[in-house]
């Protein structure tokens, strides 16, 4: 079994990164800037929007943090996105879901100028990347999808199950594992919810991608022999003997599945690093233009 190593590949993306910004300020160009809006106190959307930014700082990106109560109103949201829209020191944005119930997550995902969507959430995104033209990919899936290549894992004509059908990673990689490409052209099966036997497709799997939210959902016995197991869950275990009094684990149950495996991400240290990489990554192609010239 070999460890998919999310951390080492996403210092490595980094440091390619931070390699294009020292040459962009020798050349006395400007660098690239990501805005991150995030409403609310949430300490989970908190975390996560304030490792983005340290990670742009690691990196030279230039980084704004843009924090609103609780109580803005939606109209006071879209005031803030159609200024990024229009501000052109700003070349990619987020927006960190999930906003407060009386907003409407598709209106403020819809307002987002699609040239700086570098979560890659909007439709005009989504569509694209479904049709194979230049898009900005979701970030986990993002993620996956450079993790697979790192490795040179092959993805062509294998057989590839993927748990969960989310907007975020289970819809988006499952089509970008059947879509062409580099990596994918697999033969995607699509378990979820209303699937009637999710483990016994698991099995099947040559590639495994698993985003449902339980903890250790996939175990020894559900995974074949040499497979490829890549685990996006993020999940808190109640654990008396951490000083935080919980661990994080995935929908993998690692210990028993590992074995099993050819190669299998670990949790922590596997997708969520590459989750924020991925979003730089995205960050850089906006700044270049390369998506939308
Ligand atoms: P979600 O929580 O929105 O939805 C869960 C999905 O699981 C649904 O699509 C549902 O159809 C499916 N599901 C439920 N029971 C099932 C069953 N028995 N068989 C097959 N499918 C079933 O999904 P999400 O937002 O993609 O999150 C999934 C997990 O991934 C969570 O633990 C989340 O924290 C984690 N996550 C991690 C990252 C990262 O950066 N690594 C990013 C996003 C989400």
């Amino acid at each position: 079994m070999k460890l998919l190593d999310g951390k080492k590949i996403s210092e490595e993306i980094k440091s390619e990164l931070a390699e294009e910004v020292i040459q962009l300020r020798k050349s006395g160009k400007r660098v690239p800037h990501l805005a991150a809006v995030l409403v609310g106190d949430d300490p989970a959307s908190a975390f996560y929007v304030k490792s983005k930014v340290k990670s742009c700082k690691q990196i030279g990106f230039d980084s704004t943090l843009i924090q609103r109560p609780t109580d803005i109103t939606q109209n006071e949201l879209l005031d803030i996105i159609n200024k990024l829209n229009s501000d052109e020191t700003i070349d990619g944005y987020i927006v960190q879901l999930p906003l407060p119930k009386h907003i409407d997550e598709e209106a403020i995902n819809l307002a987002i100028d699609h040239r700086k969507d570098v979560d890659g959430f909007h439709p005009v995104n989504f569509g694209r990347m479904a049709q194979g033209l230049p898009a900005f990919l979701p970030a986990t899936p993002y993620g996956i999808i450079m993790i697979l290549d790192r490795y040179g894992i092959e993805t062509s004509g294998k057989r590839c199950v993927v748990v969960g059908r989310s907007n975020i990673v289970g819809m988006p990689i499952s089509i970008l594992m059947a879509r062409s490409g580099k990596v994918g052209n697999s033969t995607v099966i699509h378990a979820h919810s209303r699937t009637t036997d999710t483990h016994s497709e698991v099995k099947r799997g040559d590639i495994v991608i698993v985003a449902v939210g339980i903890p250790h959902f996939i175990k020894a016995e559900h995974v074949k022999e040499g497979a490829v197991v890549i685990d996006v869950g993020i999940n808190r275990l109640e654990d008396s003997s951490k000083k935080k009094g919980y661990r994080i684990v995935g929908d993998v149950d690692f210990e028993g599945v590992a074995p099993k495996c050819s190669y299998i991400t670990p949790v922590p240290g596997g997708v969520g690093l590459m989750t924020v990489t991925a979003l730089l990554k995205n960050t850089m192609l906006a700044y270049k233009k390369e998506i939308y010239p």
